[in-house]
């Protein structure tokens, strides 16, 4: 593997920094061109370990999760900069207090590639910089005073693009000066895009933080190379756990096979399958939307076909700022002459009778 800080300095940011053997789709060479007059822009960065992993065809599906295509100027009438409302929910610059018992973090703003699909595009890339002393101070005084708080998720951006003191700080502070033990949830999409980041110096760091999770976006088994098993296993052999929460995307993992073979990958490297997310309603993500009807369809094959612990929790954030919720009322047909209808995994009907008790 190659040094983290090499990937860094040798990330793709620009059309121009494309090898010249790299030849351009004319969607994805209309982006560029369109770009330059766009007012509002969202970043483009492929670390050169992921572009290793991209193939040559134009629906390759690790291709589609970087390499952008002009789609992404279509904006339809239901989408959004900022679909779950974050802003409004942000008692404080870089907080987001949408539940009760937990807060999220945008640590930074910057990540180490861009996924084409991201949500909060409002927010990432946007030259925001890395949270401030200031601003992190703030937050510890807001979570001494709401005591209801009892979990923190570090988000962004991708937290772990920070260097390793920034890190141990941020955990210092968070574990240590708010005066009561907050379970520490870290997002981040570094062990896909940028594995040589979890050095054995940073795990090290990660469980002297616990209870800490880790939660990652494996979004497709080519993800699932030997240095992300590298990075996910130095993790959970330290006593981190690693869950994932895939997007459900168009062209890149809406196939039943596909889905099967992500979630049982990623069974067997001890990585627990949480969410699998419906598209959210960013502004420019339309070609990456699956219709609900297919999602719905997905899972309940899916559950015939995989191990209960390899299923994740099909859910939606709702627009609007209503949260998540999951997404599995489909089971549950109808009530008729006294059963429940439930349609099985075989997408035969089978009956429970509604007096049972
Ligand atoms: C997703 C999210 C959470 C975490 O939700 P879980 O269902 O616990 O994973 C917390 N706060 C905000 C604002 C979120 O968007
Ligand atoms: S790592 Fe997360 S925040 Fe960064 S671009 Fe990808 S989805 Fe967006």
């Amino acid at each position: 593997m190659t040094d983290w800080k090499e990937e860094r300095v040798h990330t793709i940011r620009a059309r121009q920094d494309l090898p010249v053997s790299f030849s351009l789709y004319e969607n994805e060479e209309a982006y560029f061109t369109a770009a330059e007059q766009q007012d509002f822009q969202f970043g483009f960065a492929v670390t050169p370990y992921y572009f290793s992993l991209i193939g040559d065809s134009p629906d390759d599906p690790l291709r589609a999760q970087c390499i952008p295509r002009k789609d992404e100027f279509k904006i339809v009438e239901y989408e959004l900069q900022d679909p779950l409302w974050e802003k409004p929910y942000s008692p404080l610059p870089r907080m987001v207090h949408r539940y009760p018992n937990r807060v999220l973090v945008l640590v930074t703003d910057e990540c180490a590639l861009y996924c084409r699909h991201c949500f909060r595009r409002y927010f990432s890339s946007q030259r925001g910089g890395i949270i401030s002393h200031g601003q992190l101070r703030k937050i510890v005084e807001y979570l001494q005073l709401h005591t209801e708080v009892q979990e923190v998720i570090l988000s962004g951006g991708d937290p772990l693009v920070l260097g390793d003191t920034r890190i141990s700080e941020l955990l210092h502070i968070l574990r240590y000066e708010v005066g009561r033990t907050l379970v520490l949830r870290l997002a981040s999409r570094i062990p896909v895009v940028m594995p040589q980041r979890i050095t054995p110096q940073l795990v090290k760091i990660l469980s002297q933080h616990s209870p800490l999770f880790v939660i990652t976006q494996f979004n497709h088994s080519r993800e699932i190379t030997p240095d992300s098993r590298q990075a996910v296993s130095g993790l959970v052999d330290a006593g981190v756990p690693v869950l994932n929460q895939a997007v459900l995307l168009k062209g890149v993992n809406d196939r039943l096979e596909i889905l099967a073979e992500l979630f049982q990958g990623l069974l067997e490297m001890r990585v627990k399958p949480y969410y699998l997310f419906q598209g959210d309603l960013a502004a420019g993500t339309s070609h990456f939307r699956v219709p609900l009807a297919e999602g719905f369809d997905l899972m309940r094959k899916l559950r015939g076909q995989v191990s209960g612990l390899a299923m994740p929790v099909y859910a939606v954030d709702l627009p609007g700022g209503g949260g998540k919720i999951p997404l599995t009322a489909h089971y549950l047909e109808e009530l008729q002459e006294g059963h429940y209808v439930f349609i099985g995994p075989d997408g035969k009907r089978y009956y429970y009778p509604e007096e049972a008790r």
